[in-house]
């Protein structure tokens, strides 16, 4: 594998440091219990996961009570607050604090979303494996289960690393909970607020659907707004999450 060590992220060296050419060499426990934390799973009150460090060693708590994706996000998130924000203490981190959709911000937590996403998704590793695979939740499924991750997770990196001017958001029945477009999106294109009726996320927000969607094109305008949506086309596709909210991904067709 041919890698400029320069370009690697923060968190991809340390993946690199400790020998992981591959997704099944990913062992965050391993790199925990390296680094001096032990990780426990356990029912947690108030918070998703927490860190308690005392000197140079630390106990890692990740609550139980969600799925498999979410809790290896969670323990991604404490050691990313480990490695980084050592001279800090300890942290108790709630739900909304973690997860890959809130990576952008300029705080602690966001901080260590995205350490937490480059740790579970290398971009050292994904991109040979995008490589000509097509941008939708079908690979973003596949994307998840090599590497692990949850599909929100996946979805946002199928999303960002992609050429085509691609976003990805989450609804539920009476609004948009956040979005996340890629650096090709045009900036002055939103996901609108509520699903259209007419899509197949609103069948599924409405219980009618379930599980993945086909992928379809779609007028733009059902999903976006922004200069003469109404002449765009989008391809989409929408699942839905174990917490019922709806996830899609929107590429903007380029236009004529
Ligand atoms: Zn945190």
């Amino acid at each position: 594998m041919a890698i400029d060590r320069s370009l690697l992220s923060p968190a991809e060296k340390l993946l690199w440091q400790y020998g992981v050419r591959d997704p099944s060499h990913i062992d965050l426990e391993a790199i925990a219990n390296y680094r001096g934390a032990e990780v426990v799973y356990r029912r947690l009150c108030g918070c998703a996961a927490r860190l308690v460090a005392a000197g140079d060693r630390a106990i890692i708590s990740v609550g139980v009570g969600s799925y498999p994706g979410r809790q290896r996000f969670s323990l991604a998130h404490e050691l990313a607050h480990w490695i980084c924000d050592m001279d800090h203490g300890s942290f108790r981190c709630a739900n909304e604090d973690i997860g890959p959709q809130n990576a952008e911000a300029k705080n602690i937590e966001a901080y260590a979303n995205g350490y937490a996403s480059q740790l579970i998704l290398p971009s050292f590793l994904v991109d040979p494996w995008l490589d000509g695979k097509r941008i939708n939740l079908d690979t973003a499924k596949a994307l998840g289960s090599e590497f692990d991750a949850s599909l929100t997770a996946s979805a946002i990196k199928v999303a960002r690393r992609a050429q085509a001017q691609t976003c990805v958001a989450c609804h539920n029945q009476t609004k948009r909970i956040w979005s996340q477009k890629n650096l090709a999106f045009p900036h002055d294109f939103y996901v609108k607020q509520e699903l259209h009726q007419d899509t197949a996320a609103f069948s599924m927000a409405f219980g009618k659907g379930s599980g993945l969607s086909r992928p379809v094109k779609e007028a733009a305008d059902r999903w976006l707004q922004g200069p003469e949506a109404y002449r765009r086309t989008v391809e989409t596709q929408s699942l839905k999450l174990p917490d019922d909210t709806i996830l899609t991904m929107i590429t903007l067709l380029p236009g004529k």
